[in-house]
């Protein structure tokens, strides 16, 4: 578990100024979503956290450590995009351990760790399975998986359940919330969906334009909003 802290974070595309100044701490253990329309730059901020983009100015760190710098590998983070390419032609159990498999990791520790994240993930009825005949759920829980296997002190979701069906959103954000209690890791989660802040969050960030416009728990947001932008975009779910 790490807490993951932002001072002055910029980031300017040419001459297109993104983020116009962040400062955020989240705490060890929080699940923290980051709530906005879209182009806002939550995408930005989460990919700047995990080392796939350059911060422009300000600074950032995990754990106490300064990660302003450090390469993506080395920041004990791991992150669940919302497009989940698994490898066709593997099983779920190599798709999974597939990154490990890559760093080198020996097969019986690739084997226990993976059957730790198909457990969690109840997916160890189908480990044997390909990616074509699962469901989506089930494909993004493979994803999940992955992130898991790596031991992450800090995982990064982006919209990861926006290409699911609403029933099966809702499913899957029982999920996440228990997988959370039940890693007690630190989770950053961007979604521009009010409902899945609402429900899911310990504390929500609310951005516009790159900039912070509140941060609060989901009560604290829905009765006393900072500003109108708030109010309506916290009081109107899609
Ligand atoms: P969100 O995830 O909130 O929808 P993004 O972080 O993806 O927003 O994008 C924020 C803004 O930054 C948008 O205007 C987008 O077009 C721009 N942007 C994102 N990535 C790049 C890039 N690599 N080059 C130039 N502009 C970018
Ligand atoms: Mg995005």
């Amino acid at each position: 578990m790490a807490d993951v802290s932002l001072r002055g974070v910029k980031k300017q595309f040419g001459s297109l100024s993104v983020i116009k100044g962040v400062d955020l701490d989240v705490k060890d253990g929080e699940f923290c979503v980051f709530v906005g329309p879209s182009g806002c730059g939550k995408s930005t901020l989460l990919r700047m956290i995990a080392g796939l983009e350059d911060i422009t100015s300000g600074g950032l760190s995990i754990g106490g450590k300064d990660m302003t710098s450090v390469g993506p590998s080395e920041r004990g983070v791991a992150m669940v995009f919302q497009s989940y390419a698994l490898y066709p032609h593997m099983t779920v159990e190599d798709n999974i351990g597939f990154g490990l498999k890559m760093t080198g990791h020996p097969k019986a520790e690739i084997a226990q760790r993976t059957a730790v994240a198909a457990k969690l993930l109840q997916l160890e009825p189908l480990l044997q399975r390909k990616p074509g005949q699962l469901s989506g759920g089930q494909r993004q829980r493979v994803a999940i998986g992955r992130a898991i296997v790596r031991n992450p002190e800090v995982f990064l979701f982006d919209e990861p359940l926006s290409n699911l069906d609403a029933a099966l959103r809702v499913q899957m954000r029982t999920e996440l919330s228990k997988l959370h209690q039940d890693l007690k890791a630190t989770m950053i989660y961007v979604t521009h969906d009010q409902v899945e802040a609402m429900t899911m969050a310990d504390k929500i960030v609310v951005l516009s334009a790159g900039k912070i416009e509140q941060v609060g728990s989901p009560l604290e947001l829905y009765h006393r909003p900072n500003n109108l932008f708030v109010a309506g975009f916290i009081g109107s779910p899609k």
